[in-house]
């Protein structure tokens, strides 16, 4: 019962840390390790230390995951979340943390093998399964998605099949892809492409085609996928005949721009702007969600593009889980202990 009260507390705002394993090539020897945490699944813990400098720094989260915990051990304490936004509830979950830290594998997954299938194909083949099975108490169920890229604090249509509609901004024409929030509490994203899916087949096709429309931007100097947000939005409308009850849920995966600070990166003209626009939309999204944990009169919304687009599905009876990703890199040190100081702040 203590635990129940520690989460109505808490809200609805929880941060999962995942530490990813080392690859081949990164250093591995035990006196350069910088991080401890629980030394296997079984003890999965909420504490997770780090040692810079010889200073020890402490960290408590909802879950830590260490290196060997799997996809689907991952699957498993999110699935509720799933649950909850096809019982109607508006749901977000991102990942935070610095380039190769692992949220593109939280998120998606390594292409090629089921085992590895990340969170996006396990949500929807949960919510596609469930959807089978609701059939005979009389739900229907609607789904919708849309793909969308944030850079520079300007969306781009990742759904588009026009590649001259993925690139062009708002500099084009003022009213493309201008966010409107309803009464009811209804995103809507002017002449964004919003597909309706039959089937967790054709959300991967939807996928790949994301895929290929977020390399259009790709120059050789960067990798933009690191740059940019990524956000997979599905709609859920449920509708029972018999009862007549209508639920309208929301599920958004966000797989977020790389963390690194601006320092680290060395960087001049645009890709300076670039940095600061990821730090300011970083740090926007830490504002509102640390201004919601506190229960705050105000909420920053504003600030960027991610937080005002999201608005209605942050706060009130929404659900928002963040993980943070971290990297058991000795050299990434100093970077995941900002990933881990931003997650605390916002636990
Ligand atoms: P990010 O999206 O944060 O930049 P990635 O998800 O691309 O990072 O991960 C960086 C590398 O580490 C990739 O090669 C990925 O396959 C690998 N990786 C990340 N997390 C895991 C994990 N839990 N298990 C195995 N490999 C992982
Ligand atoms: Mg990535």
């Amino acid at each position: 019962k203590l635990h129940n009260t520690i989460q109505e507390l808490k809200g609805n705002i929880r941060v999962f840390c995942r530490v990813r394993p080392l690859l081949t090539g990164e250093n591995s020897s035990e006196e350069a390790r910088t991080i401890s945490y629980p030394t296997s699944l079984e003890a999965l813990g909420r504490g997770i230390d780090l040692m810079q400098n010889g200073q020890k720094h402490c960290f408590t989260f909802d879950k830590v995951f260490v290196p060997s915990a799997s996809q689907e051990d991952i699957f498993v304490e999110i699935s509720q979340l799933v649950q909850s936004a096809l019982d109607g509830y508006k749901v977000c979950i991102f990942a935070y943390g610095q380039t190769g830290s692992g949220k593109t594998y939280t998120m998606m997954g390594r292409p090629g093998n089921p085992e590895e299938k990340g969170l996006i194909p396990r949500c929807l083949e949960q919510i596609f399964r469930t959807r089978q099975s609701l059939r005979s108490q009389g739900w229907k169920y609607e789904l919708q998605v849309s793909m969308l890229e944030i850079y520079n604090e300007t969306i781009r249509d990742l759904l588009s099949t026009s590649k001259e509609a993925v690139r062009a901004d708002n500099g084009v024409s003022p009213q493309k892809y201008a966010i409107k929030h309803d009464a009811s509490g209804n995103t809507h994203v002017v002449e964004l492409t919003v597909v309706d899916v039959r089937s967790s087949r054709e959300v991967s096709f939807l996928l790949d085609h994301a895929a290929r429309n977020r390399s259009v931007g790709k120059t050789a100097m960067n990798e933009q996928s690191s740059r940019s947000h990524f956000l997979f939005t599905l709609k859920i409308t449920g509708f029972n005949e018999s009862t007549e009850q209508q639920v309208q849920g929301v599920l958004n995966l966000i797989d977020l721009a790389g963390s690194e600070r601006l320092s680290k990166s060395g960087s001049t003209g645009d890709r300076l702007k670039e940095t600061q626009a990821i730090n300011k939309s970083l740090s926007s999204l830490g504002d509102v969600i640390f201004a919601l944990a506190k229960k705050e009169d105000h909420v920053p919304f504003r600030n960027s593009k991610l937080t005002y687009l999201l608005q209605p599905c942050l706060g009130g009876d929404s659900k928002t889980l963040m993980f943070v990703n971290i990297t058991p890199e000795p050299s990434s040190t100093g970077e995941s202990l900002c990933s881990l100081r931003f997650a605390a702040r916002v636990n």
